[in-house]
């Protein structure tokens, strides 16, 4: 199997019945770009910036930042790259960063929240990653987006910061794509009016069915309910892709479930346009979907948004695939 999937690695990934879908990586720094080439990643889809704030004991400076998104996008030699803005709180913390304590810290002041009220922070960023913008293909997205005074705020003083090193001479591509991670219900419930501002959606499931289903991710006591084939979901994942068509714009996941081997038929179903994942996980998931044809997971996808349990789904799902 695995030397069946190393001929994949030059190919792009169409469906059975000619789809061409993205698949691209999940990376959380510079070192990881080695793996994203040799498997075949189609670009990043979601790079965590927060791993270059964490495990020190002060900010990264924006030489520092500009220097590591700078080799992503120049490794990737054109190839599309999302870099997400600080997604700091929740079960991420930074000591050198003393914020308040937080009864539910996953409900509290994490990510675009933070950014919003520390902005010295998020400008820092912002200029660091306006000025990697020259050197290949990129795209910007914001985590936690709830509303759309947050987005409309956010990118603001993303124009602000343009505004100024624009100001003094400095050099911006004008291509930066600006997008949001939906990973919080009211966003994914209000997507067709956020698809007309934003560039794209990039679906959370990590986050977003763990607030739709009140579990938090890391309490073993409820991972039972964490259910990425629940049809509420999939209803909602629907909701965000065809939102996003309604509007000319694209949609992407990097939630785990973009490579889960039984969630890919249901999401080509449902016309999702890039699949981020794990490195390691791209060429097995670029076979499958080879062998998938879309017409026929449309038709699947249309009998379990009907379903009234997971398993249900997940039993159509074997039955349509095997
Ligand atoms: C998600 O919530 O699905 C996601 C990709 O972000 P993170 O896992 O970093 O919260
Ligand atoms: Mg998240």
């Amino acid at each position: 199997q695995k030397a069946e999937w190393a001929k994949l690695v030059n190919e792009k990934t169409i469906s059975a019945d000619n789809h061409h879908v993205e698949l691209v990586a999940n990376i959380g720094s510079p070192n990881d770009l080695k793996a994203v080439i040799e498997n075949g990643g189609e670009g990043v889809g979601l790079f965590r910036t927060e791993f270059l704030y964490m495990g020190r004991d002060q900010l990264p400076s924006e030489e520092e930042q500009f220097n590591a998104y700078k080799a992503v996008l120049e490794g990737l030699n054109g190839k599309p790259v999302v870099i997400r803005t600080l997604d700091i709180g929740g079960d991420k913390k930074l000591p050198y960063l003393s914020l308040p304590e937080e009864l539910n810290p996953f409900l509290g002041v994490r990510a675009i929240r933070l950014c919003l009220i520390e902005q010295d922070i998020f400008r820092t960023q912002l200029r660091a990653l306006l000025r990697a913008s020259n050197y290949g293909n990129l795209k910007i997205m914001f985590p936690m987006i709830a509303t759309l005074d947050e987005f409309r705020e956010a990118k603001k003083i993303f124009t602000e910061e343009k505004q100024k090193l624009l100001a003094d001479g400095q050099q911006v591509s004008d291509q930066i794509e600006l997008g949001i991670m939906v990973e919080i219900p009211s966003t994914a419930v209000l997507a067709d009016q956020f698809a007309k501002e934003v560039d794209f959606f990039s679906i959370g499931t990590n986050d977003l069915i763990q607030y739709t289903m009140a579990a938090d991710r890391m309490n073993q006591g409820v991972s039972y309910l964490y259910q990425p084939y629940s049809p509420s979901i999939l209803r909602l994942v629907k909701m965000v892709i065809d939102a996003a068509h309604a509007e000319g714009k694209w949609a992407g996941m990097c939630g785990e479930m973009a490579g889960d081997e039984t969630a890919i038929p249901l999401l080509l179903g449902l016309g999702l346009d890039e699949f981020s994942m794990s490195a390691t996980s791209i060429l097995r998931a670029r076979s499958q979907i080879r062998k998938l044809k879309k017409t026929a997971m449309e038709e699947l996808t249309k009998t379990v948004l009907q379903m009234q349990t997971t398993s249900q789904v997940i039993e159509a799902v074997h039955q349509a695939t095997k």
